[in-house]
């Protein structure tokens, strides 16, 4: 088999520069709480590919349901003929997702696609405009979700023009914004779409209840149901992209539910199927059902290997009670991050919920972001065997994302080689 170092020569020469990765090896296998690369260097896995294999990877019973499907049939496309796992996951969905409404869904291949979804639904049904995002907000890579991202390197530089009708509202950060309470920096952001944007202009209010690239911001207690409610009362439509935050990552299926939060529309995609492409916008059955019939789709969306490991993905977070193992790993995990930021003035702050946590790095005594210091030590953590990620605005947010099948003995060594990192 080659080495890391030759695919990674091979890499070079073959794959587009702006496709960039973490570590510079290839992986061989990964299950349960590790990642194996081909020259057999194991790494314990804080990332769980973006939140993606909460359920681990490989996990048996999605395994036994992908086999079982790709012997049956790979691909029909659900608007030629169609098959009962896509509605099998929309009944799921509809379910588990919060608010005790009637509602539908619709599934699609990517997060981006499903936040586009999202808005073209949102648009439809109030015949107006605008969308509302926020400061720091992450919703993806293609033409009108880059417009809704925040952050303009990498994600951004070079690559406009931007859609139109995206207003950017200020986000509740307690680290950065003085503290501000969740009802007071959600007037804020309410007097802004008010005064510049106009409620009766406003399709949709877009938020992440916990954001996820741009630094796992986690709002002030009461941020997200006033918003809510200022929707509800202007008939804007209420989207929480939770395609970070679900699936059990924050100890609830999804993060709004933390605070009784019932969004309109939910967009979902990461951590939905185990691994394999799938996304879904689900919500209230009147606003989803008042696009057109042929309005939503796309080739792909809901393909039957992904939809087969949605539910295999499901089933095995319902048997686990995954949810519960998010909340055990974010005590466990958070009382260490909490001794090293004690002894170690870099780090301004321990934040997140359940199995998504993060510790901003600031220049000690400052709040000013040292992004270069974050860099070091999550080298530092790489080079030791544990595999890390960085992330927000100013780059100078460790996070943390394990799958939250990773076992006690391997989430204990992941916190040493963490705490050795920090030196
Ligand atoms: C990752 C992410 C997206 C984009 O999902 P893709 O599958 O990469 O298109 C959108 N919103 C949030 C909150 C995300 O974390």
């Amino acid at each position: 088999m080659a080495t890391s170092e030759e695919l990674h020569k091979r890499r070079v020469e073959a794959v587009a520069r702006g496709v960039g990765s973490t570590i510079p090896a290839y992986v061989d296998r990964a299950g349960g709480g590790t990642i194996t690369d081909v020259d057999g260097r194991e790494w314990i896995d804080f990332a769980a590919g973006i939140a993606v294999t909460n359920v681990g990877n490989s996990a048996p019973r999605v395994v036994e349901a992908v086999r079982a499907q790709v012997e049956r049939f790979t691909h029909t496309c659900f608007m030629v003929a169609p098959y009962e796992s896509y509605v099998a996951v929309c009944e799921q969905l509809n379910a588990l997702t919060p608010g005790g409404f009637e509602k539908r869904s619709a599934l699609f291949n990517s997060g981006a696609e499903a936040v586009e979804n999202a808005v073209k639904i949102a648009r439809h049904a109030t015949g107006r405009p605008a969308v509302v995002v926020f400061d720091h907000a992450y919703h993806g890579r293609t033409n009108l979700t880059m417009a809704l991202t925040a952050k303009n390197m990498p994600y951004k530089h070079r690559f406009g023009p931007f859609a139109g009708e995206v207003y950017r509202v200020p986000m509740s950060y307690p680290l950065r914004d003085g503290g501000l309470d969740g009802a007071t920096a959600a007037a804020r952001s309410i007097e802004m779409i008010e005064k510049q944007v106009g409620a009766e202009n406003v399709a949709a209010l877009l938020i992440e209840p916990i954001q996820g690239e741009g630094g796992f911001v986690v709002p002030a207690q009461g941020f997200l149901p006033a918003l809510r409610e200022w929707a509800t009362a202007a008939g804007v439509v209420f989207v929480a992209d939770e395609i970070q935050t679900g699936f059990c990552r924050t100890g609830d299926w999804f993060a709004c539910e933390h605070e009784g939060v019932q969004p309109d529309l939910i967009t979902l995609a990461k951590g939905i199927a185990g691994g394999l492409p799938l996304a879904a916008v689900t919500g209230r059955a009147d606003l989803m059902d008042a696009v057109h019939v042929g309005g939503l789709g796309g080739t792909y969306g809901g393909n039957p290997i992904a939809c087969a490991a949605a539910l295999a993905s499901m089933e095995t977070m319902r048997e686990l009670d995954l949810a519960a193992a998010a909340r055990r790993i974010g005590a466990v995990m958070g009382e260490r991050l909490r001794v090293i930021a004690a002894g170690d003035p870099r780090v301004a702050e321990v934040r997140g919920r359940g199995a998504m946590l993060a510790m901003e790095i600031v220049v000690p005594g400052t709040l000013t972001p040292d992004p270069a210091a974050t860099a070091a030590i999550s080298a530092a953590c790489h080079a030791a065997g544990l595999l890390t990620l960085t992330c927000g605005t100013y780059g100078n947010v460790l996070r943390f994302l394990p799958p939250l099948v990773i076992s006690d003995d391997e989430l204990g060594r992941g916190l040493d080689i963490l705490a050795a990192a920090f030196g």
